[in-house]
Parts: structure tokens; C-alpha cells; sequence
């Protein structure tokens, strides 16, 4: 979940060499950005896909990517990009998600109500709704725990009077009724990728934020810099730069 597309695009263009994660993604808010910031029509949008899929994918094809290319050039001025730059976390929401005493709940309780409030952000009549797929929200969550145990959570939440929901399908529509915008304001959150982890360094536990991509990972042995990601990527660069001292050698 992307807070601030704008940044998102800006950074993407500037750090040519970083490679994309969602080459859709991308391309997409790359096409908004295009409408809306350079003020583009659909035509030079389709051009400047192209130039930049031509740059920044390797396995790119442009007859196998055109129509989507086309696609995302004329759906570019549906929504503009969301600027958010964090949600804040009241005192009053902080303290009814400590009352749970169950530290996967509140991590659950926690995450919901920042997808309610980032919701409630891009759309001022959301009024608390969450509308992501389950899978997603747990991943964010951070909590492994078969199905039946999943179901069990909001089942607990919506007993507690915390949430009530519409069931679909796969797609849990939950509606967090604990946000008190009137209470101060204690926490930030800006970044969306990990926050079970967030309230666990919240918390008091041992996290850090990887000195690379800035996401919260778990300090194991009391000196970690970075993610598990990011340690791989140094450790490989280290071993590039040592090959090549030994060449040159
Ligand atoms: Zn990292």
C-alpha cells in the first residue's frame, strides 16, 4: 500500500538503477503522474510508457505490452495521485487497542485502524470502512494463523463492539468503529508495509528500521542494520567489490 504516490513516482524516476518491484504498479501511477503532474494527453502518455518500459524492463516486448500500455495511458486521469503523507494515532485509539491484551488482536486492531483512517483520508465519506482482501491485511499484520483462527480474531473484535462487518467472498468489508479523532495525537505511521511490526516497536520490542529501505525488521541479534532483503543485496555487493580488488590484484 503506496501513502504518497507522488513521492512514490518522483523517487522511481530519480533511482534509475533501483529495480521495480510491480512493473503494474509502476506503471500505472507512472501514467497518473504523467496526466496530472505534466498535464500529458493520452497519446504522449502511451509514448512515454513506452520510453520508459524501453529504459527500465529488461524482458520488455513492445507488441506483447501495448494494449496495456494503451490502458493504463487512458485510465491515467481517472483519480489523481494521493499525497498522504502519514496517519496519526490518537491516544484514545491507542489505549482501546492496548485494553485488548492479546498482542495478535491488537496487532489486528492496530492495522485496521490504520487502513480505516488512510481510507477515511483518500475519501472523506468512507466513514471507517477497510475494504482490502483478508490475505493482505494479515500480511500487514504481520500475523501467521490458519483460516479458522483468522475468522476467530474479528469474530473476537466484533464482540467487543470494535468493528462490524459485510462478509463477501473473499473480500472482508469491515467497518472500525474505535477511531476518536478527537483525542491527541500520539503516533505517526507513514509507512504501511509492516505494521504489525509498527506497534510492536510501538510496543517497546526490539525493532529496527533497515538502514537501506527503511522497513521495520526484527533487531534478532541486538546489532542488525538492515532487513534480511537488504543484508542479502550488501553482502552480494561486498562480494562483487572483493572479486574485483582480487582481479586487479
Ligand atoms: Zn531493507
Amino acid at each position: 500500500m503506496i501513502l504518497n504516490e507522488k513521492k512514490f513516482v518522483t523517487d522511481m524516476l530519480q533511482n534509475t538503477t533501483t529495480e521495480l518491484s510491480n512493473i503494474h504498479t509502476c506503471l500505472g501511477l507512472y501514467a497518473r503522474y504523467l496526466y496530472y503532474e505534466e498535464g500529458l494527453n493520452t497519446e504522449a502518455i502511451t509514448k512515454k510508457l513506452d520510453e520508459f518500459m524501453r529504459d527500465r524492463y529488461p524482458m520488455y516486448n513492445p507488441v506483447d505490452w501495448s494494449s496495456r500500455i494503451e490502458k493504463y495511458a487512458a485510465g491515467a486521469e481517472k483519480y489523481p495521485l494521493c499525497q498522504c503523507t502519514g496517519v496519526w494515532i490518537t491516544q484514545k485509539e491507542l489505549k482501546t487497542i492496548e485494553n485488548l491484551q492479546d498482542k495478535v488482536l491488537e496487532r489486528l486492531a492496530f492495522t485496521l485502524l490504520c487502513l480505516a483512517k488512510f481510507s477515511n483520508f483518500r475519501n472523506p465519506d468512507n466513514h471507517g470502512w477497510v475494504n482490502c482482501k483478508n490475505g493482505e491485511i494479515y500480511r500487514m499484520a504481520c500475523i501467521n494463523a490458519p483460516a479458522f483462527e483468522k475468522d476467530m480474531k474479528y469474530y473476537r473484535l466484533r464482540e467487543l463492539g470494535l468493528i462490524e462487518y459485510a462478509k463477501k467472498v473473499d473480500n472482508l468489508n469491515v467497518r472500525v468503529l474505535y477511531i476518536d479523532e478527537e483525542s491527541p495525537r500520539k503516533l505517526l505511521i507513514t509507512d504501511f508495509r509492516r505494521l504489525g511490526y509498527e506497534w510492536r516497536f510501538y510496543k517497546g520490542e526490539n525493532y529496527i528500521r533497515c538502514a537501506c529501505c527503511q522497513e521495520l525488521t526484527k533487531n534478532t541479534n541486538g546489532r542488525r542494520k538492515y532487513c534480511a532483503v537488504c543484508a542479502g543485496e550488501q553482502n552480494r555487493a561486498k562480494t562483487r567489490f572483493r572479486m574485483k580488488i582480487k582481479r586487479s590484484a
